[in-house]
């Protein structure tokens, strides 16, 4: 059995700063990264906003440059799930990996988000077969042929920039006739002859066959959101990029959420409903969701993980 003074749980913007501050604070924290080290931003295709970066960044590199920050100042960064916790007394009994008990004075929490889908039988079938959330990672498959992105905020404009760049064309398809994204997002959009949006549309089913074990996207049935007619599009791949879900499984019935299932934090503090444990992050925040806000609000835990500890 471990003991650590603050054990930070997750590798996102968020883990990383608090890491960082942490450390720099004497707390020695322990930080284990998850099933995604590095967070959504290694998912990411260029980022123009997080400061620091005067000609935009790859999210992967603007990553792996917080993490060598966290390790220069010492933070001991792990790889490794926390798979329990128990915030029923102090100090906070939690297990990574289903075996190792760790002791935790503090815990801050910054499992963040991921992906949403669809919730289409034929978007599971064709899943890493044509239908991908990422498409950084699947892009390049789809070199010179056909895809569709769905949705309409900053990463369905973001990711449809990016695919244009190789695809021979990519069609985006949104469900209203407004997009959420940033205007300048939209502008970006707007200038790429190979995008083509299509308002008010909803993907019915995705299309594909299967022989043998190969399956391979042929296209998307889509449905008017408007009239209810429906579209069929010949294409290649599909990249759902409809949001994300608050990774708060291993947090249900010990601590408090807000309606829409993020941990409930006490206004501009990352503090929740048990002293000693902190949320920083997208786990907590339905509103602003980017790395810059993500990695302040892991900066704030860390200092009151320090102010708790010292009291
Ligand atoms: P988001 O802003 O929540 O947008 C999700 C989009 O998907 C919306 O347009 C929504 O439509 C649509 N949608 C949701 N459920 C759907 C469904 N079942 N079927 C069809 N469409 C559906 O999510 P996001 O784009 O992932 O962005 C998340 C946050 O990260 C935002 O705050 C964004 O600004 C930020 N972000 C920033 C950057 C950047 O700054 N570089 C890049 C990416 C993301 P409605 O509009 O109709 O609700």
């Amino acid at each position: 059995m471990e003991k650590t003074k603050c054990l930070i749980i997750g590798g996102g913007p968020a883990g990383y700063t608090a890491s960082i501050y942490a450390s720099r604070a004497g707390l020695n924290p322990i930080l284990y990264e998850g099933m995604q080290p590095g967070g959504q931003l290694t998912i990411t295709t260029e980022v123009e906003n997080f400061p620091g970066y005067p000609h935009g960044e790859s999210g992967p590199v603007i990553m792996d440059n917080i993490r060598l920050q966290a390790l220069h100042v010492g933070a001991d960064l792990r790889s490794g799930e926390v798979t329990e916790v128990d915030f029923s007394s102090r100090p906070f009994r939690c297990i990574v990996d289903y075996e190792n008990e760790i002791m935790a004075e503090s815990v801050i929490i910054a499992t963040g988000a991921t992906a949403r889908w669809l919730g289409l039988e034929s978007e599971t079938k064709f899943r890493g077969f044509g239908v991908s959330t990422c498409a950084t990672c699947d892009g390049a498959f789809f070199k010179n042929r056909t895809v569709a992105v769905i949705g309409g905020g900053d990463t369905a404009l973001e990711e449809a920039t990016y695919l244009a760049k190789m695809c021979a064309k990519v069609y985006l398809i949104h469900r209203r006739d407004e997009f959420r994204a940033t205007l300048a997002m939209q502008n970006k959009v707007s200038e790429t002859p190979n995008i083509e949006v299509k308002f008010n549309y909803i993907p019915k089913e995705i299309l594909g066959e299967q022989k043998g074990f190969i399956k391979q996207v042929t296209g998307i049935l889509l449905n008017n959101t408007k009239d209810g007619s429906e579209l069929t599009l010949p294409l290649d791949g599909v990249f759902v990029a409809i949001g994300v879900t608050p990774q708060t499984e291993l947090f249900k019935g010990q601590l408090e959420f807000d309606e829409q299932g993020y941990i409930k934090t006490q206004g501009v503090r990352p503090l929740t409903n048990i002293p000693g444990v902190f949320a920083a992050g997208d786990i907590q925040d339905p509103y602003y969701r980017q790395a810059i806000t993500a990695a302040a609000s892991g900066c704030k835990a860390a200092i009151e993980a320090e102010r708790f500890l010292n009291e």
